[in-house]
């Protein structure tokens, strides 16, 4: 059986960096879990992708499994853009949720007319408090999340995950 690693939630000391499931904020990221899972594997390899209704054309956000318009299963996988503005945000300088640090900034952004998505509600990260304004540049990026371990055959596999967020361009 491998090791398993543990993993550490944060803004949880309570917990002493060990892991409980019932905490976990994160998805299940592996095929075995979640039908989405190329989401996440592109974003493991720097991509930002949603998908595109081969029937239809919709493009859904977030990924879907079937067309919310004409409920086809046949969807692409497409590509987004990882620069976007920053139309309006909300800010949580204190008492942000279980598993965020302060500031806890929520944006909606705009990708531009040019875009398959037009909008999205993201996450800024790596950004002090007051330092976002209305109209800021934003870029994609990606960062790990506590692994998760999964039962397969008998053993136990680590599975790495990853999440993103979005950043300000300086
Ligand atoms: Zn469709």
């Amino acid at each position: 059986m491998a090791e398993l690693q543990k993993a550490e939630i944060v803004g949880t000391p309570a917990l002493n960096g060990t892991y409980i499931s019932e905490m976990d904020i994160w998805p299940l990221e592996t095929q075995e879990f979640n039908r989405i899972y190329p989401f996440y594997d592109n974003l493991r390899a720097g991509k930002f992708t949603t998908t595109k209704c081969k029937k239809c054309g919709h493009i859904a956000y977030p990924p879907q499994v079937i067309c919310p318009k004409c409920w086809s299963d046949e969807l692409d996988w497409v590509e987004l853009p990882q620069r976007a503005k920053v139309v309006t945000f909300t800010e949580t300088q204190a008492g942000a949720p279980l598993g965020f640090d302060s500031p806890l900034i929520i944006a909606w952004l705009t990708f531009g007319d040019k875009s398959p998505l037009k909008h999205l509600l993201g996450r800024i990260v790596n950004c002090k408090e007051g330092e976002l304004k209305d109209g800021d540049e934003v870029k994609f990026v990606t960062f790990s999340v506590p692994a998760h371990p999964i039962e397969v055959k008998k053993d136990t596999k680590v599975c790495e995950r990853v999440f993103y967020a979005f950043e300000r361009v300086k």
